[in-house]
This record gives structure tokens, C-alpha cells and sequence, in this order.
């Protein structure tokens, strides 16, 4: 019996809000807290109706650590399910250190006036966390988050040594609008918009924004033309993946999306840089943001697949060996279960599967950890049970 409070009631909060309320055994009582009450009233009435549970809602501003740190204070939960945005994590672990609450969240800290996805900010909180007993986990979502437990699978199970790492992320659904983000656009095109970056040898080498590409036939949904980008997962994993030589990661994006995008960072409307408009600042993409779909309405258009996984190679038993381990996730099956499109459900289902990990004590150890840290066992168990089932294919050894 836990008390959980969601932060965030965006795409992702909404996932995490019904799957938890699937599981009343598991998660109690929940309370939903973002900065729009009426977004969490209107997740708290949807899930409701599908699930007859109840949970409480609270406006809540996750930058204000004092007012964060009085919230939980007052309202006691077992952990904070961070799916606000990467800009509130630090506020949120503050907070969450000085209430003595666990903590999880779906994306590394990011400073607000700079693109850049680095550990280090969180990774800092290591010793603090420890000190205190509670524990960080870091990156429960699908990338990273899944991908990071499939690379702790494989190396537990499938390996003796693990000599490269390919995470493969494709969206093959399609929603009908000419161009919108599939989850917080803002953070989806800082992420895509810098340079590419993969780690080999004990090096981070970097590449023009989306200029290596290759086309990938995934299982499902078969051939698709997939980007080299920098993320996240790539710097713990090349750190925690022993003998790892390198690791890349790969999205697939549309002529159409690109050819959107491209023009749209030439006007300048990419940019985080702030300009003047009638005497008032603003970021011309948090201007973008505002035009484009809200991702949370795509949901009822899309149509079709997922497929994100991690083709590794290596050595098993003196033979070299390359598998790729992977999920596939329908929009619309996805839709009709949360109210939420594939991209969502795919972030969110982890999210609740790393708090059932916290809260039973499977993985509970006091410090910040990302996922590939703790026994992927009775996670990838979770995954089958819980709507996201997963698939090893073995494949050919590469010469
Ligand atoms: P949304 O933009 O849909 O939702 C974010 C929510 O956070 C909104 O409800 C927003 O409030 C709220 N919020 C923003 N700032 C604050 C604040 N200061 N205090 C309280 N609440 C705040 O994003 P998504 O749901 O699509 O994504 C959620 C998170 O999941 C992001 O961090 C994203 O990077 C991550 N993600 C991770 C993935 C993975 O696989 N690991 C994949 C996809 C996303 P308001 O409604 O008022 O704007």
C-alpha cells in the first residue's frame, strides 16, 4: 500500500495516472499535481471513468522547491513520479531530499537556456541521496528506460561480452497533420536540432545534425529511414555496459517532418535564444510550441505502429552473436486503453513499472541510479504484464 504523487499532467502524466490506478494494490492512493489544475482534473475524471478509482489533484508550481517541499511535507507520499518537464528535475529532487521522499523521472536535467542533455547535474545528488536513504532513479521511461534494462538483459543473459549497441527508435504511426511533435515539442526539437553524438572507444564523437543516416528494416514495421542523434542513455550506458567499443542511437523521421523542420530552423524559429516582440521577450520556439498541435491531442488521429529497440552485438560461448530486443507499441490499441498515443504509453507504462520497482523495494537501494544499474529481471517481467511486451530476434553475426 503506497502514496504516489504524479508531477506533470501532460501526455505522459496520463499514462502514468491510469496504469497506476490499474494497480490499486500496488499504488493506493495517488495525487496528480502539475501547474494546470484543470489538466488534472480533466486525467483524474478520464481515469475515473475507465477504472472507478479516484485520485486527488493539486495545482503546483515544481520550480517553487519551498512550496514543493510544504506539498509533500503535508501530503507524505512513498515516492514523486517526476513526468513534469527535464527543466523541473533538479527543483523536484531538492524538494523530494528535503521532504525524504524516493524520486523518479523519464528524462536527464536540462538547463532551461541551453540545449544540453547531460547526467551531471543529477549524478551530483549522488552522494545526498545516499546520505539520506533515498533513492533517485533516473530515466524510467522507454529511451531511455527500456532501452537501458534491454542492454542490462542482454549482458545478464545473452552475453558473455557486449562489444556494440544500436538503440533504434521508430515511429512509423501517423497522426495527419503536416507537422507535430509526438510529446513536448520544445524538448523534441532542442533534442533533434543539436549535433549528433556517439561514443566509441572512450570517445564521443560528433556529427552534423542528422546527417548520418541509414535505413533500418524493423520487425513490424518494416524499412525506415533512421537519424544519428545524441541522447541521453549514451552516457550511462557507455559507462555501465562492461567492455562496451561503441554505442549509437538512432530515430526515424519523414521526409515530410524534415523537410517542416529544416525550413523552420532556417527562419529561425528553432532557436532558444530569446527575442523582442512588441516589447516583450520570448523563445521563438516556446512561440513554435504554442502554434503546433498540443502532442496530447494527437492521440485520437494516430494510426499505427512503434518499434524501439537495441541491436547488440558480441561474443556468447567464443561465437559472435547480434540480437535486436524489441517492442511494438499500437497507437490506437494505446488510445482506446489511456486516452494517449503510442509515444505516451511507451514513456509512461515504464514510469509506472520503476515506481512499482521503488515502492516493493525490488530495486530500492539509497542513491541516484540509472536503469541499467538495477536487476533487469523483474522489470522486463513487468514490461510483458503491463502493455509492453518484448521480443528478442536473433540476427545474422555481422563479419
Ligand atoms: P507535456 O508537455 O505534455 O507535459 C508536461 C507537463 O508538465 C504539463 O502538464 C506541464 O504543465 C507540466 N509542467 C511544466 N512545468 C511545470 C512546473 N514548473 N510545475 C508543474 N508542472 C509543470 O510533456 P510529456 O507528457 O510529453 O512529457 C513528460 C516528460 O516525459 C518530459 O520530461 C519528456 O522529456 C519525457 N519523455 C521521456 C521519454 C522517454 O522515453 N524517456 C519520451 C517522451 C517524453 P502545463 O500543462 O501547465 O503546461
Amino acid at each position: 500500500m503506497s502514496k504516489v504523487i504524479i508531477i506533470g499532467a501532460g501526455g505522459v502524466g496520463r499514462v502514468v495516472a491510469h496504469k497506476c490506478a490499474q494497480a490499486p494494490k500496488i499504488f493506493s492512493e495517488i495525487v496528480l499535481a502539475s501547474r494546470t489544475l484543470k489538466k488534472c482534473d480533466a486525467i483524474a475524471a478520464s481515469v475515473h471513468a475507465k477504472t472507478g478509482q479516484t485520485i486527488q489533484t493539486h495545482a503546483i508550481d515544481a520550480d517553487d522547491v519551498e512550496a514543493t517541499t510544504a506539498f509533500l511535507e503535508r501530503e507524505k507520499p512513498n515516492l514523486v513520479i517526476n513526468v513534469a518537464l527535464p527543466y523541473q528535475d533538479l527543483p523536484l529532487m531538492d524538494a523530494c531530499l528535503a521532504a525524504g521522499v524516493d524520486y523518479l523521472d523519464t528524462a536527464n536535467y536540462e538547463p532551461p537556456e541551453e540545449a544540453k542533455f547531460e547526467y551531471k547535474w543529477q549524478w551530483a545528488y549522488r552522494q545526498r541521496f545516499k546520505e539520506a536513504g533515498r533513492t533517485a532513479l533516473l530515466g524510467s521511461g522507454f529511451d531511455p528506460g527500456v532501452t537501458n534494462v534491454f542492454c542490462a538483459y542482454a549482458q545478464k543473459h545473452l552475453f558473455d561480452s557486449i562489444e556494440s549497441i544500436d538503440i533504434l527508435d521508430a515511429n512509423a504511426g501517423d497522426h495527419g497533420y503536416p507537422f507535430a511533435t509526438n510529446f513536448n515539442p520544445e524538448i523534441n526539437i532542442r533534442e533533434i536540432t543539436q549535433k549528433g553524438r556517439y561514443w566509441k572507444e572512450g570517445n564521443w564523437i560528433e556529427v552534423d545534425a542528422m546527417s548520418v543516416h541509414r535505413t533500418y528494416d524493423f520487425p513490424v514495421v518494416g524499412e525506415q529511414e533512421a537519424y544519428l542523434l545524441y541522447h541521453e542513455e549514451l552516457e550511462s550506458l557507455s559507462q555501465n555496459i562492461r567492455g562496451l567499443k561503441q554505442i549509437r542511437f538512432w530515430m526515424t523521421f519523414s521526409e515530410k517532418y524534415l523537410t517542416h523542420l529544416k525550413v523552420l530552423e532556417n527562419v529561425g524559429m528553432t532557436s532558444i535564444q530569446p527575442i523582442e516582440v512588441n516589447g516583450q521577450k520570448i523563445q521563438p520556439i516556446e512561440f513554435l510550441k504554442a502554434v503546433l498541435p498540443d502532442p496530447a491531442s494527437l492521440g485520437p488521429r494516430t494510426k499505427g505502429k512503434t518499434c524501439i529497440g537495441c541491436e547488440i552485438t558480441g561474443i556468447q560461448a567464443g561465437k559472435k552473436k547480434r540480437v535486436f530486443i524489441y517492442n511494438v507499441c499500437d497507437h490506437e490499441a494505446s488510445y482506446r486503453e489511456v486516452g494517449s498515443q503510442a509515444i505516451s504509453y511507451t514513456t509512461g507504462v515504464p514510469a509506472r513499472i520503476g515506481a512499482e520497482m521503488l515502492l516493493t523495494g525490488a530495486w530500492r537501494k539509497a542513491g541516484v541510479w540509472n536503469m541499467e544499474e538495477m536487476d533487469p529481471d523483474p522489470f522486463m517481467e513487468a514490461l510483458n504484464q503491463y502493455g509492453l511486451p518484448w521480443q528478442v530476434l536473433e540476427l545474422p553475426p555481422e563479419d
